[in-house]
């Protein structure tokens, strides 16, 4: 039986993960700083720990015999734009420990595959129409973001381990991803998320504040397809980071649309002064559709599947 690490575990994406791995056949070790927060762990181990301390990922390494087979490295200090640009020095201290003490002893521990989740934060800002963007012109770089900055320097240090210590890594560049059991409130959640939070709390001809002008372009990726890509491209031969999202492309006023129809209301937007991040994104999939990924879910299937269980929280939590 292959045995896996999950970190993050206790989080959106390697929540799913871990549920993953486990049908997979698997015996999985979560670990994070916290519980899962919506669900109980189905790993066969659960540890909580902080993984910025070196000590901490030694012991999330070790097996009584021999390595882990793969590491699925996912914790990060993340949140949506708010998040990221109010915490600039949480997120290139925290998230720089955690991968620094994480990729190396995973290769001193002798794990002969890791699997690091990148994010497209890693690309310039683009014009709305601009062609679609390559893994490679993420160099020369100029993220908009310190978070952005954290994931190249993370990619790089574990292309180094690949190159000079033999272990085998697998980098992903995430589109933003959402569905149920990710965080949908308390200034981490990111925009699906939260639009459809301020949707379930308005009433029928309620009016929702987006944050900037509601032109933003960005694709969203439903959780089950993003498991999907990863686990494929972790099994894979692809070297060198690798995009993965839907490639359909809406705008954040799009979005709020196609949300408010899934709850079945009609809204109205009032625009807000907020942080928005980049104008748009356009990124090629080719190398991961060269291994046979494709996103199965539209945004409004995605979106069908998330609403439900977002409205259910805020009934729970009003109630
Ligand atoms: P998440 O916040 O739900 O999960 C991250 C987990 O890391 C959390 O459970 C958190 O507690 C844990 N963590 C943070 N600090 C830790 C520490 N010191 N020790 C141990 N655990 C710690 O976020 P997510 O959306 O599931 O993201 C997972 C990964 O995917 C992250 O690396 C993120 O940067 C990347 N990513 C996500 C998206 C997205 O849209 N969700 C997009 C691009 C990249």
């Amino acid at each position: 039986m292959k045995k896996a690490l999950v970190c993050g575990a206790g989080g959106f994406i390697a929540g799913h993960l871990v549920k993953k791995l486990k049908k997979a056949g698997y015996w999985v070790r979560g670990v994070d700083i916290k519980k899962h927060e919506f669900s109980t762990s189905p790993a066969d181990e659960f540890l909580t720990l902080d993984l910025r301390e070196e000590e901490n990922c030694r012991e999330a390494l070790a097996l009584g015999n021999g390595a882990f087979d793969e590491v699925y490295q996912l914790a990060a200090d993340m949140g949506g734009m708010g998040f990221i640009h109010s915490a600039e020095c949480e997120i290139m201290r925290n998230s720089a420990l955690i991968n620094i003490h994480m990729t190396h002893h995973a290769w001193k521990t002798g794990v002969p595959r890791y699997f690091f989740s990148s994010s497209v934060c890693v690309y310039r800002d683009m014009k709305h129409g601009e062609p679609e963007m390559t893994e490679q012109q993420a160099i020369p770089a100029n993220p908009d973001n310190e978070y952005g900055w954290e994931k190249l320097y993370a990619e790089r240090m574990a292309q180094a381990y690949d190159r000079n210590r033999g272990m085998k890594v697998r980098i992903a560049r995430f589109q933003n991803c959402y569905g149920p059991e990710g965080t949908w409130r308390g200034g981490r959640e990111k925009a699906p998320a939260a639009l459809c939070r301020k949707i379930a709390e308005a009433g029928e001809g309620g009016v929702i504040e987006v944050w900037g002008d509601g032109t933003a372009v960005r694709s969203y990726t439903y959780i089950d397809d993003m498991v999907e890509g990863i686990y494929m491209l972790m099994h894979s031969d692809l070297e060198g980071a690798v995009n993965i999202g839907c490639p359909e492309y809406a705008s954040v006023d799009e979005l709020a649309n196609i949300i408010a129809a899934a709850a079945g209301k009609k809204i109205t937007i009032r625009h807000i002064e907020g942080p928005v991040g980049v104008q748009s994104r356009n990124f090629s999939n080719s190398r991961i559709y060269s291994i046979g990924w494709k996103s199965r879910f539209s945004l409004r299937q995605g979106v069908a599947l998330t609403y439900p269980w977002i409205e259910e929280q805020v009934r729970r939590t009003a109630g």
